[in-house]
């Protein structure tokens, strides 16, 4: 079983944490997990890690972005974001489901007590909240560049007083007259 992005590099057995088997790169230290493995670590554990802040900052240098071919079955490999605006990516073959991790990505993954989850990454809704927040920022940034970081900050405290205020349709239709001392 050869490496996918190393090409010639044979993958070795290694055990990432107790009953958790993996094969590892001896060149580029990636890590291929077989999903069924996975799954079946995953049911023995009993519990969930709640999911922490976490030290390692990522590096953009890490990332391989060469497309790879799946070491289990040689089907190319879809890559995932796990976090927004990171270029932390996951390498998941659609085929058998094995996962490829890049090297750090299980470091990553075990600070952040992420490594309980990594099943989870690839559906909807961990990729819908990862879009959801990449928006949020978005506009966030562009809020704060077209208006100012004062006015930004004046105008979402009014938003949050307008919110669930009861007269908040008179506050609207005060603010947007004209004139609102005439009819
Ligand atoms: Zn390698
Ligand atoms: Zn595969």
């Amino acid at each position: 079983m050869r490496c996918p992005v190393c090409r010639n590099s044979i993958l070795g057995p290694i055990t990432l944490l107790d009953g958790l088997p993996a094969r590892q790169c001896p060149n580029c230290q990636g890590v291929s997990i077989s999903s069924n493995v996975y799954l079946t670590w995953k049911k023995t554990l009993g519990r969930e890690f709640p999911p922490k802040e976490g030290a390692i900052e990522i590096d953009p240098s890490w990332e391989v972005k060469e497309l790879k071919l799946c070491p289990d079955c040689g089907h190319i490999m879809a890559r995932y974001k796990i976090f927004p605006d990171t270029s932390f990516y996951i390498d998941r073959c659609r085929n058998c489901n094995g996962i490829w991790l890049d090297h750090n990505e299980w470091d990553v993954l075990i600070d952040r007590n992420l490594h309980d989850n990594l099943n989870e990454f690839f559906v909807r809704p961990w990729q819908d909240n990862l879009r959801a927040a990449e928006t949020r920022n978005h506009l966030e940034q562009i809020y704060l560049e077209k208006l100012g970081a004062d006015d930004y900050e004046n105008v979402r405290k009014v938003r949050a007083w307008l919110k669930d205020h009861p007269m908040r349709g008179m506050l609207l239709a005060f603010l947007e007259a004209d004139d609102p001392y005439r009819i």
